[in-house]
């Protein structure tokens, strides 16, 4: 189903999309870098409103959120293509797809399916959510006047103004750097010219209200500079302060990078450090499931708050507020009416 794009501007032969900071400029019968919205007519559309190509229930922990809600379930729905073409991309048969290819479902659908399936809210997940932008804001607004949350997970390289369009129905945000958001390497692995515009959306998304949680990907050997590590936490502790949660991830050989190696437990403990030492007060490992570093920590007590094995959420302590239940400290919990107890599995399927 073809729908209408939002924010996008006419310029002498053609349109630029506003949408993502690649800001393209498209001509009649063109497409723009994502692949994904096109201009017939002098009208820019988005080619994959409605055409959902991943979907399933998960644990919010999952996407990762570790403070948004947790124990809740989520219904996690994508389209084809993205704006980055990452050369270690987990989901590359979707978001790296010449043609879109899905199942036709209307927003009013997909939550219907997400209730069906039990969920609190849903995510918009998998590849990038800003291209499909539309659908999501208007699944989004639905999901809110079901009583649901939504959460975006992306790579933040969207304009102020997508932030400001998707800001009032978006309740959380897990934004994803790889590679410490080290310049060269997004230019060198991902087809990124410029990392900035993701600061500026963090910034914006922050200003919105909207909550964030950030992942950073460690890959051995292209994409595991300490250093780089250390300037992304003190971005983020001035930025949007030390208690943001923070993920250190690691790689696993994927796509076209499947010559590398995992990334050791040993280096992501030396990252994680780094953002210690630099001030971040929740820090957890990715994708070594079983690590201490899984849990939630009281920063003031001490107490374990909250025990998670991979993605799945074992046990919540969290007093009824999200706070501390030993010695009642902000543990910078969001969405508390969304939470579980934990211990449940959820079925998954694609
Ligand atoms: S969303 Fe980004 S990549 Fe896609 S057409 Fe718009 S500016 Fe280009």
């Amino acid at each position: 189903m073809m729908r209408e794009a939002v924010l996008y501007s006419q310029i002498k032969d053609g349109v630029r999309c506003d949408l993502c900071a690649r800001r393209c400029v498209i001509r009649e019968g063109e497409t723009g870098f994502c692949r994904v919205r096109t201009l017939r007519d002098g009208k820019l559309y988005s080619t994959v409103y409605g055409l959902v190509d991943g979907m399933a229930p998960d644990p919010i922990e999952k996407k990762p959120l570790f403070h948004f809600a947790p124990g809740s379930h989520t219904f996690s729905i994508s389209t084809s293509s993205c704006n980055f073409r990452c050369q270690f991309c987990l989901n590359y048969h979707s978001s790296q797809r010449e043609t879109p290819v899905g199942q036709q479902l209307t927003p009013e659908e997909i939550v219907a399916l997400a209730k069906r399936y039990g969920c609190h809210g849903l995510s918009y997940t998998y590849t990038e959510p800003t291209i499909f932008m539309e659908l999501a804001h208007d699944t989004a607004e639905i999901a809110h006047n079901n009583g649901m949350y939504n959460t975006f997970v992306t790579n933040g390289y969207m304009t102020e103004q997508a932030v400001d369009y998707i800001a009032p129905v978006l309740d959380a945000a897990t934004v994803d750097f790889k590679g410490s958001g080290n310049p060269d390497f997004y230019r060198r692995y991902m087809e990124v010219p410029r990392v900035d515009p993701i600061f500026r959306s963090l910034k914006r998304m922050k200003g919105r209200g909207i909550f964030i949680e950030i992942t950073n990907l460690i890959i051995p050997q292209v994409g595991d500079l300490v250093d780089d590590t250390r300037r992304l936490a003190r971005w983020i502790v001035d930025e949007l302060g030390p208690r943001t949660p923070v993920h250190i991830t690691a790689f696993s050989p994927m796509y076209k990078m499947t010559h590398l190696p995992r990334t050791p437990a040993v280096t992501l403990e030396k990252h994680i450090r780094a953002c210690k030492d630099e001030g971040l007060v929740f820090v957890y490992s990715g994708n070594i499931a079983g690590h201490d570093y899984e849990n939630t920590y009281c920063p003031e007590c001490g107490f374990r708050a909250v025990e998670r094995w991979s993605v799945f959420l074992k046990k919540n302590r969290l007093a009824e507020d999200g706070t501390c239940p030993k010695c009642g400290a902000d543990l910078n919990i969001a969405g508390v009416k969304y939470m579980g107890s934990g211990g449940s599995r959820l079925p998954f399927f694609f």
